[in-house]
């Protein structure tokens, strides 16, 4: 038996709900508790408690992420009115992640985790495209009307010590009907933002692209242009310390050059082209299951977890004492982040060592043919059949085993 691989510093450990709170446990069980001994710090954010607990809970975990750096999150139900009554709530609480994104303050960074035996829609791209998504304001926090009679409309600011207040005509509706629309962002939003993705691209050593359209919004879309330009400047060393650099470029042209490029990148989305392209890139590479996210804020924490959510049909499967077939890769994947992570900040080569070799393993058993149900269709060559939840984690605990 080898000797546990220790921690000097703990892990954020937040539990989760239905399908993937049983992928979690069997992860600690057959992956990690083995090999590592992992000075977790446990919250758990599964439905029942943050009920019972007025969702206090999650804004502890919060604040643990902020004390110790790094975290590992399970996937959580954010409960609807079905919800409340499924699990006999007293209330729809709010979504953990908008909650601890909010109090970290941070950034989501999504991204693909790739095997050579899924090929992404998209020839060009062998190495993973991250995406960055601003999470604040724009359309998202808009206010619009419909305007149904000829009249004039006007954005009109008035600074609240009463200096000269500005009027701008948006649009003299004369003879049609139409819409209009209002929309803001925040100069400390934008700053945040941008330090987040700053970090990130530090952190991974890739090169970071921002893309807006400032020659058609010079005002708006130029702001953002200037304060990414201004975070970027003021951590010109590190960049240059990392070999890596940064590029703004209209959006069009980053589409255009998306479509060749072969990825290992962050590309540093506004709220709503991160919203649809966000998309179209996890599309494009494969599988839910296959997605990794990372919060990451602007003064360096980092909270892992799978993008995808509790697969809640598989759950009620797997209640019903049928057979299931979860996927795991992206929840292992965060694990390995957080795990990374630590070792990085903590100086401890034996535990960045562990992540990578359980990262290998994973992969490994995917490409060699043994996979969830998922991933049956996509997979060149194609798998015999496909393997059960537990047979999946198994598989790859022998080759971590092995590698060790
Ligand atoms: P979901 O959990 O992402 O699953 C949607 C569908 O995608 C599943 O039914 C499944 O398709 C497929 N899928 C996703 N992950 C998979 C995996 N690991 N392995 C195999 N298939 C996978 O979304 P949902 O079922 O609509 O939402 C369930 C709950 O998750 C909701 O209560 C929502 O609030 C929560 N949620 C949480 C997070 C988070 O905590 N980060 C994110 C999103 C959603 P098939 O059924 O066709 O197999
Ligand atoms: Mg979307």
């Amino acid at each position: 038996m080898k000797e546990r691989i220790k921690l000097a510093n703990p892990i954020v450990e937040m539990d989760g709900d239905e399908m993937t709170r049983i992928l979690w446990a069997k992860i600690k069980e057959r992956l990690l508790a083995p090999y590592i001994d992992l000075a977790l710090e446990y919250y758990d954010l599964g439905i029942k408690h943050r009920d019972e607990t007025d969702d206090a809970v999650t804004a502890e975990a919060a604040r643990a992420i902020r004390r110790h750096k790094v975290g590992v999150k399970c996937a959580t139900i954010t409960p609807d009115a079905n919800r409340v009554v499924e699990y006999g709530l007293k209330k729809a609480w709010a979504s953990p992640n908008a909650t601890i994104r909010g109090m970290l303050d941070g950034t989501v960074f999504r991204k693909p985790i790739i095997v050579s035996t899924i090929k992404p829609a998209v020839r060009s791209w062998v190495e993973p495209i991250v995406i960055g998504r601003h999470a604040y304001g724009d359309l998202y926090k808009a206010v619009d009307c419909v305007v149904d009679k000829p009249g004039k409309v006007e954005l009109v600011y008035s600074p609240a010590d009463g200096s000269g207040e500005v009027r701008l005509p948006v649009f003299e509706f004369r003879d049609d009907s139409g819409v209009v629309l209002g929309m803001h962002n925040t100069d400390r939003s934008i700053r945040s933002f941008a330090l987040s993705c700053v970090r990130y691209a530090l952190s991974e050593r890739i090169e970071l692209w921002f893309g807006a359209k400032d020659t058609i919004s010079k005002r708006y879309h130029g702001r953002f242009r200037e304060i990414f330009a201004e975070v970027v400047a003021a951590h010109a060393a590190e960049f240059a310390a990392a070999g890596i650099s940064y590029r703004y470029l209209l959006i069009d042209d980053v589409i255009s050059q998306m479509m060749r490029h072969r990825g290992g990148l962050l590309w540093a989305c506004m709220n709503f082209d991160g919203d649809v392209f966000s998309d179209m890139v996890a599309a494009g590479f494969g599988s839910l299951g296959m997605m990794s996210s990372v919060l990451v804020s602007p003064d360096g924490c980092f909270e892992y977890e799978a993008a995808h959510g509790t697969v809640k049909q598989h759950y009620y499967d797997h209640m019903a004492g049928k057979p299931t077939s979860t996927n795991s890769v992206a929840t292992i994947f965060a694990w390995a982040g957080a795990i990374r992570k630590r070792g990085e900040l903590d100086g401890n080569p034996g535990a960045m060592e562990f992540a990578n070799k359980l990262e290998r393993a994973v992969l490994d058993t995917v490409e060699s043919g043994f996979v969830t149900g998922d991933l049956l269709g996509l997979v060149d060559p194609p798998a015999k059949a496909k393997a059960s939840t537990d047979e999946f984690i198994g598989a790859a605990a022998e080759k971590l085993e092995r590698s060790l």
